[in-house]
């Protein structure tokens, strides 16, 4: 009856074979925020020194893990119950979720809502990512009761603490993924024994440096329905790209298609035809992954009036595969277009 796909990873690197003599291609992976994060460097270093150093990552990643899963006893988790967090019990996590929910705002803001830290509560009454149950529709009157708990307005922030009001709980699900992405590639760069490399959290990825032989790094983007590369592109240096699909965590019900993407004033998925929705920017892993949930919220035409009012200093660039009956169709902008070249 109800049927539940993950897609461990919605994007793949592909990578020349081509490397010098001296530098070596390692690769590493591990289970994380329920995907699969995969880090791949070239170094001079022996395999082991790398090895170690990486280690020293997942230690980091799996500790802010805990502490921003919405659902465990870290410091996300107390706030969701006791809705009360001081910044001296724990500033350096303080810090990283005052600086999601300050950006989470803004974004939020600018998209009438579409962004919204604020789902958990949904999240749970669809029971997506529920270790013991499937996801269910729930009755039309709890989705109704539930969105009274839903809103970023009630979420207060000053110098020294988080509350929030009105019984809201926060979920990282949209934003985590890209921050941990920022935060490896920002220890792996500060290895002068690692040349280059990329970090991949479930199709968020930024690459960092020159692969060895010069040429640009190359990222499969998934179609949906097949599960194969149906798009090709170039990154470069600092380069973050995220997609957001309606794939990635899904059900039927009756004949119809529910996924984990919610329209925040509804309490529904979103339905109107984005499969996926995939954005390059550069630098900032973080702002693509909170970009590409945003426009899968708000669809094709909406995003678009996004970005024309959007930072006019952060070149975007977009891809779209819309579905119409059975078929998919793709678009994109036109600074995507360059990236399709070599
Ligand atoms: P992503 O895979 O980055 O697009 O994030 C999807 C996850 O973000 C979902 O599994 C939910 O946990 C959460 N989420 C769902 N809808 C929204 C929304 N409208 N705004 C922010 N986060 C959301
Ligand atoms: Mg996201």
């Amino acid at each position: 009856m109800t049927h539940v796909t993950k897609w461990s990873c919605l994007l793949f690197i592909l990578l020349s074979q081509c490397q010098s003599n001296e530098t070596s291609r390692y690769v590493f992976q591990k289970d994380l925020m329920y995907t699969v994060f995969d880090i791949v460097v070239f170094s001079k270093s022996p395999k082991g020194e790398v090895e170690k150093y990486v280690n020293n990552i997942w230690d980091i990643l799996d500790s802010l893990e805990f502490e921003l899963s919405p659902a465990e006893k870290g410091v996300l988790g107390r706030l969701n119950q006791e809705k009360i967090f001081f910044k001296q019990e724990n500033p350096q996590i303080f810090m990283i979720l005052s600086n999601f929910i300050t950006r989470s705002k803004s974004i939020s803001q600018q998209s009438q809502g579409a962004f919204d830290l604020t789902v958990y509560p949904l999240v749970r009454l669809w029971k997506f990512y529920q270790q013991d149950d499937s996801p269910i529709l729930p009755a039309h009157k709890d989705i109704l009761t539930t969105l009274k708990k839903v809103g970023m307005e009630y979420i207060y922030i000053d110098h020294e603490k988080i509350v929030l009001n009105n019984n809201v709980q926060l979920d990282l699900g949209a934003i985590a993924k890209g921050f941990a992405v920022d935060r490896a590639i920002q220890i792996l760069q500060s290895n002068t024994n690692i040349s280059s490399g990329f970090v991949n959290a479930g199709g968020n990825i930024r690459v960092f440096g020159t692969k060895p032989d010069g040429t640009p790094w190359r990222v499969g983007i998934r179609n949906p329905n097949s599960g194969k590369s149906t798009e090709i592109i170039s990154l470069y240096d600092g380069d973050a790209i995220a997609t957001s699909g309606d794939y990635e965590q899904y059900f039927e019900w009756e004949g119809k298609y529910y996924h984990h993407i919610f329209n925040p004033k509804t309490g529904y998925p979103v339905t109107h035809g984005l499969a996926s929705v995939s954005v390059v920017l550069k630098g900032d892993a973080e702002l693509t992954d909170i970009l590409a949930t945003t426009f899968l919220v708000l669809g094709k035409e909406k995003t678009l009036e996004f970005i024309s009012s959007f930072d006019k200093n952060k070149d975007i660039a977009l891809f779209f595969i819309t579905r119409s009956n059975t078929n998919l169709l793709s678009s994109h902008n036109s600074l995507w277009e360059q990236r399709r070249k070599i």
